[in-house]
């Protein structure tokens, strides 16, 4: 998978070029190795404040002076001798390829424990540079670092760096240039750790003290500490953040907080954008009028192209523009793994992971990144058991669904801070629900078809950072906000002249839509929903972004609304064709428990290797979010 040709022709500055030399950046997860790579190559990885957020290589061009560099990010690893999938993948490549320079990246606040990994890679990689990043931090936690000495002692040349300001990086730079082109050598560095056979799986413990000796020796004689005072601030913050007392009850508190801004700040501008899309919208109707297009034009491509459009981007834009920065801010922060650390024990109650809670954290912005992310944990069955479930939490394309139905028929008709904070409560009542039935799937799983040994929780907890603010809201804004969005728009526009041209022909009497929809409408009510929502669903398989706009479109085209500008108005398109509190309960529950969208189902396929396990995944959250809803539905219909 990350084979490379020894030269290949690369596009650098709209110019076909052949790359020089291959760099590989390799070190322990959540030391920077993906900011350095970004300021490499100009490209924008992913970065954040937690330990398994990179698990595939990226690759990269970067110039340096005259020269074209390859560039490879490999995933976080802690050991040549790897345990999990991603580290794995990262050790693999360095053994088996060909590279003019390493780049072994450390933390500089935590050189000796960092240490073990650079002098594994030594014995296998001559030619390398210690790159020491975090050096503000260290700065700051009086850490003095003789770089010269940790040079003379490891046989390679050492550069000290902070990648987020950009210090240093010019150095580092023109140490990987000369190494590549050989005006600086490195030593024999075998010397360095005689009697270590890093290599050895079946020594693999001894190993590991020896090398653990080995790098307190060398940072005995060049890394130095002026105070005691280092991590004190993030051991006092997780005093709070992770007690049992504390812990759980502020993570909600904290999600509460997310929910209820996104909720409050969404709607003013989804519903000036859908004004504004309003105004386009008669504007269009004069133009093809003036222009005399005839009907079916105006039918397919204002009526259906055009406004299914407008409500992908008003309804969905405004709450992920706030939500996605806002997580990516509490990412950077460092808060994330301390999620997994307070839920562990439940988890492995349950005979699963605590880091599945990162997995199911990323869930929520994207299933299919979330079952990646999966390679984290190292337990096979508890890998499995993780992908199976991913699909439980909401993804972006399902939380707009679910804050529209909210926000329509359970937040108050005025949306004001109260209506906003019941609001929030109901999307963290839910996301509670999801977390609390991946449990308990997680344990019927893990006693019946994923039984197995599990795997010793090891999570690293990095130090709190301030995050980058507004760098992060410019990235999430533009990897995930716009990203999803425009993934929604590219299947939309299609589904919505699909949509317009099913229900505008006739077979008969009756539109084909109206076909479809009547055939689905028993077992539509039957738990709960109707026709026109089981079909959005299974329609809405390529991309779940694209579920209400289907049903607009589908209630729409049967002619009870022509017009919507908000949720008000959408909630009278909704109760015009039959919904209650019952049909959006269901739904709800529809929309977090069923098949995962089609890019997910890939993913399952690659990462499991097994179809069983994809249908598995497919098949399990359908058939329970249809019995919920069957015994939902009853049990309402009785009491309302
Ligand atoms: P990777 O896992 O090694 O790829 O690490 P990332 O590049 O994702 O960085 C991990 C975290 O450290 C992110 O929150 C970065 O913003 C932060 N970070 C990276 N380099 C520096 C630095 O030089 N100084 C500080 N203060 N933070 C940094």
């Amino acid at each position: 998978m990350f084979a490379r040709n020894s030269t290949k022709e690369v596009r650098f500055n709209n110019e076909f070029k052949t790359e020089d030399y291959h760099i590989v950046l390799a070190g322990n997860p959540n030391v920077g190795k993906s900011t350095i790579f970004n300021s490499l190559t100009g490209m924008n990885q992913h970065t954040g404040n937690w330990t398994g957020k990179t698990v595939e290589c990226a690759s990269g061009i970067a110039k340096i002076k005259d020269k074209l560099f390859s560039v490879v990010d490999l995933p976080g690893t802690y050991s040549m001798l790897p345990f999990s999938e991603e580290e794995r993948a990262a050790a693999n490549y360095l053994a088996n390829n060909e590279m003019e320079c390493v780049v072994i990246v450390v933390d500089a606040n935590i050189i000796e424990r960092n240490l073990s990994f650079a002098l594994q890679v030594l014995s296998v990689k001559k030619n390398a540079v210690l790159c020491i990043n975090l050096c503000d931090e260290a700065e700051k936690n009086g850490i003095i670092i003789d770089s010269d000495e940790l040079s003379l002692n490891l046989g390679i040349p050492v550069v000290c760096i902070c990648a987020t300001k950009k210090r240093g990086l010019k150095e580092l730079k023109n140490t990987i240039y000369d190494i590549c082109t050989q005006k600086k050598k490195c030593f024999k560095v075998e010397r360095n750790f005689k009697g270590i056979d890093v290599l050895n799986a079946e020594n693999h413990k001894v190993n590991s003290e020896r090398l653990a000796k080995k790098s307190r020796e060398i940072c005995k004689q060049a890394v130095f500490f002026s105070s005691e005072k280092i991590n004190d601030k993030s051991r006092k913050i997780d005093k709070i953040l992770t007690s049992k007392a504390t812990g759980i009850p502020l993570m909600l508190l904290l999600f509460g907080l997310l929910f209820w801004i996104t909720a409050i700040g969404a709607n003013y501008p989804s519903e000036w954008l859908s004004s504004f899309f309003d105004f386009i919208k008669g504007e269009l109707y004069n133009l093809f009028n003036l222009l005399s297009i005839p009907d079916f034009f105006t039918g397919i491509l204002i009526d259906g192209v055009y406004t299914t459009l407008s409500w992908v981007v008003s309804v969905m834009l405004p709450p992920m523009a706030i939500f996605f920065p806002l997580f990516s801010i509490i990412e950077d922060s460092g808060y994330l793994p301390r999620i997994a650390f307070n839920l562990d024990k439940f988890f492995a109650k349950c005979g699963a992971h605590g880091k599945q809670s990162l997995t199911m954290a990323m869930g929520i912005g994207c299933n299919a990144c979330g079952v990646t992310g999966c390679r984290i944990i190292e337990s096979p069955q508890e890998r499995l058991i993780a992908i199976v479930t991913n699909n439980f939490m909401p993804c972006n394309g399902r939380f707009p669904t679910l804050i529209a139905i909210i926000m329509m028929f359970f937040a108050g008709s005025a949306f004001g801070i109260v209506s906003s904070i019941e609001a929030a409560a109901i999307l963290l009542g839910i996301i509670v629900l999801c977390v609390l039935f991946t449990l308990l799937i997680s344990k019927l799983l893990s006693i019946t078809i994923a039984k197995g040994e599990p795997s010793s929780f090891a999570l690293e907890l990095p130090p709190y950072r301030k995050p980058q603010i507004l760098k992060t809201i410019v990235r999430s804004m533009l990897d995930r906000t716009l990203f999803v969005l425009g993934r929604a728009v590219i299947v939309a526009a299609p589904a919505g002249a699909i949509i317009w041209l099913t229900a505008n022909i006739y077979i008969g009497n009756a539109s084909i839509l109206s076909y479809c929809t009547d055939f689905l409408n028993p077992f539509g009510q039957l738990i709960g929903l109707d026709g026109v929502i089981v079909m959005a669903f299974i329609l809405g398989f390529p991309a779940n972004e694209t579920v209400i706009p289907i049903i607009i479109m589908s209630y729409m085209a049967s002619g009870t609304l022509v017009d919507y500008t908000s949720y008000e108005q959408l909630l009278q398109l909704f109760s015009a064709n039959g919904w209650t509190v019952i049909t959006a309960v269901c739904t709800m529950i529809m929309c977090v428990m069923h098949f995962p969208c089609s890019t997910t189902c890939l993913t399952i396929k690659k990462e499991t290797g097994s179809l069983k396990w994809t249908l598995a995944s497919a098949i399990l959250p359908t058939v329970i979010g249809i019995i919920l809803c069957l015994i939902t539905a009853n049990i309402m219909r009785i009491f309302i």
